[in-house]
């Protein structure tokens, strides 16, 4: 059920815009309107899942079909050899903003470790 107040809902249904860079049936990919990166895409699944914590046997595939898209996305925007990150927040601790999950691909510049 996608609930009125879901940003990521809002922008699959149209009601607000959003620069999608890939779709499918599963996913969704778009460009993240603060971009922490020179490449920083939002990639998540059409069905609105609120955190990692909430996933259920029926979502593995999807999960996995993310991280395809994200090397797909950085291979065909050429920054996969460079490196690059994909990124999910759980929970406000670890920086979740939107309710929705998501995975942040983030690429075109070379990253520190540990994250902040
Ligand atoms: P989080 O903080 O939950 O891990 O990531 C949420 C991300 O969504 C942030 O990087 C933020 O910039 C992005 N974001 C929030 N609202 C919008 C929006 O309306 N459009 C787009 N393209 N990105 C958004
Ligand atoms: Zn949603």
């Amino acid at each position: 059920m996608m609930p009125d107040n879901c940003v990521f809902c809002k922008i699959m249904a149209g009601e607000i815009p959003a620069k999608v860079v890939y779709e499918d049936e599963k996913v969704t990919a778009i460009e993240d309107i603060n971009p922490q990166a020179p490449h920083h895409y939002l990639i998540f699944p059409r069905k609105h899942v609120r955190t990692t914590l909430d996933l259920s046997d029926a979502d593995t595939e999807m999960v996995g079909h993310v991280f395809q898209v994200a090397g797909k996305l950085a291979r065909d925007r050429g920054f996969a050899d460079q490196g690059f990150r994909v990124v999910n927040n759980c929970n406000e601790g670890a920086g979740q903003s939107v309710w929705h999950i998501h995975f942040h691909l983030l690429g075109g510049r070379n990253f520190s470790w540990p994250p902040g």
